[in-house]
C-alpha cells in the first residue's frame, strides 16, 4: 500500500483527527464493508500528525446501527444463561483480566464499557466487585440486569454516571468502535476517582502486517472499526484524559491470523471459503505457516493487539510520561512497552 496524500476537505469536524484535532491526512485505502457487504464507500485515513487512523466520512452513532444487522445470538445465549456458568468456567476464560487488574487494584467499583454478552462483569462481582456497564444493545441490557447487574443501554456520555465514581473502567475491543475516542476518555476522567485504572484491549496498528496486507488487513474493518490505535497515539489520547500508561501486554490471536489470510485469499486470489470455520487442506497450511510468525511476534510490540494499562495521575505527576513511555522492560508473560512507577497494588 502506498498511501497518497489526501488534502483535507474545507468542512466537516469528521475529516479532522479527534486526538490531535489536526487536518493532515494522508489516505490508507477506500473501502466498504467486507463481513457483511453493506452499501457505502469510506476512506481510512491516517493523521500525519498524530499516527491515529479513521474512518472518513464517520457514521454518526444512528447510521452505525444499519453496519451491525446480525442479531448475535451466541452472544445473546451466553448472556441469557449467565447465571447459570460456573466460577470455574468464567475463571478460565477472565482469570487472567482480574490477575493484571489486581496488580493495581483491590476489589472497588468497576465499569465495563460495552459489555457484550456481560460475563465479565457478572465474574467479577462474584470475585467482590462492585460492577456496572454499559452498552448500546438493549437486549442485552435487560439480560444482564436480570443476572443482578448494574447496566444502562446506551453511549458512554448518556449513562449518567457520578464524578468521581469508578475506580476501574475496562473496555475490551471497544474503544475502536467509538465515535470519539477524545470525548469518551474525557468521560472516564469525569467519572473515575484519583488512581483509578483504565484497561483497554485493541489491535495495534503497528503491526508489521497492517502495513504488508493494507486494505486486506482484517482490522481495518471499515466502517465498524471507525479508529485504529498504536502504542503512540493511544498512549497520547489517554494522556488527554489524565492517564498514563503503565504497561501494554501484547498479543497474537490466531483468530488474527486465519482472518488476515481469508481477506487476503478473497480479494487477490478470489476464493470465499469460510477459513476458520471450513478450511481447506491449503487454508490449514497456510494457517499453520502463519502459526510460526505468530509464535515469533507474540507477545511483542510487533504484535496486532494490545492491551494498555493506564493509571489516572495528578497534572503534578504526570511530568515524567514521555520518558516513561519510552522505557521499555520484559516481564515473563507479557512485552511491556511503556514502563513506569506505578504504585503497584496501590488501591
Ligand atoms: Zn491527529
Amino acid at each position: 500500500m502506498t498511501p497518497a496524500a489526501h488534502p483535507a476537505p474545507e468542512t466537516g469536524s469528521a475529516t479532522h483527527c479527534d486526538l490531535c484535532r489536526g487536518g493532515n491526512q494522508e489516505l490508507l485505502f477506500r473501502g466498504s464493508d467486507r463481513l457483511f457487504g453493506i452499501e457505502g464507500e469510506f476512506s481510512l485515513l491516517r493523521c500525519q500528525d498524530c499516527g491515529l487512523v479513521f474512518v472518513s466520512p464517520r457514521p454518526g452513532f444512528e447510521e452505525m446501527s444499519r453496519y451491525y444487522p446480525q442479531e448475535d445470538y451466541d452472544l445473546y445465549n451466553k448472556a441469557a444463561g449467565l447465571k447459570d456458568r460456573s466460577i470455574e468456567e468464567l475463571g478460565r476464560l477472565f482469570g487472567p483480566r482480574k490477575g493484571r487488574i489486581d496488580v493495581y487494584k483491590k476489589p472497588g467499583r468497576l465499569l465495563d464499557i460495552g459489555f457484550g454478552d456481560g460475563s465479565f462483569l457478572y465474574f467479577m462481582k462474584q470475585c467482590g466487585w462492585d460492577v456496572a456497564g454499559v452498552d448500546f444493545n438493549k437486549k442485552m441490557v435487560e439480560l444482564v440486569k436480570r443476572a443482578g447487574i448494574d447496566a444502562v443501554a446506551g453511549q458512554l456520555e448518556d449513562a449518567g454516571f457520578r464524578d468521581g465514581e469508578f475506580d476501574v473502567v475496562t473496555l475490551w475491543g471497544v474503544l475502536e468502535h467509538v465515535q470519539s475516542p477524545r470525548q469518551t476518555i474525557e468521560e472516564i476522567n469525569r467519572i473515575t476517582g484519583e488512581q483509578a485504572l483504565l484497561v483497554i484491549y485493541t489491535q495495534n496498528a503497528a503491526a508489521p502486517e497492517a502495513r504488508l496486507l493494507g486494505r486486506d488487513w482484517f482490522i481495518y474493518e471499515v466502517p465498524r472499526h471507525l479508529y485504529s490505535f498504536d502504542p503512540g497515539s493511544l498512549a497520547r489520547l489517554l494522556a488527554t484524559g489524565g492517564f498514563c500508561v503503565s504497561e501494554i501486554v501484547y498479543e497474537t490471536p490466531l483468530y488474527y491470523e486465519q482472518m488476515n489470510w481469508q481477506y487476503f485469499k478473497q480479494r487477490r486470489l478470489g476464493r470465499r471459503n469460510d477459513v476458520v470455520h471450513n478450511p481447506t487442506i491449503v487454508d490449514r497450511l497456510i494457517v499453520k505457516a502463519l502459526s510460526l510468525y505468530r509464535k515469533a511476534v507474540n507477545g511483542r510490540k510487533w504484535s496486532p493487539a494490545m492491551t494498555v494499562y493506564a493509571v489516572k495521575r495528578q497534572a503534578d505527576e504526570a511530568g515524567g510520561r514521555h520518558r516513561a513511555v519510552a522505557a521499555g522492560r520484559s516481564t515473563a508473560s507479557s512485552s511491556v512497552a511503556a514502563g513506569g512507577e506505578v504504585g503497584h497494588g496501590a488501591a
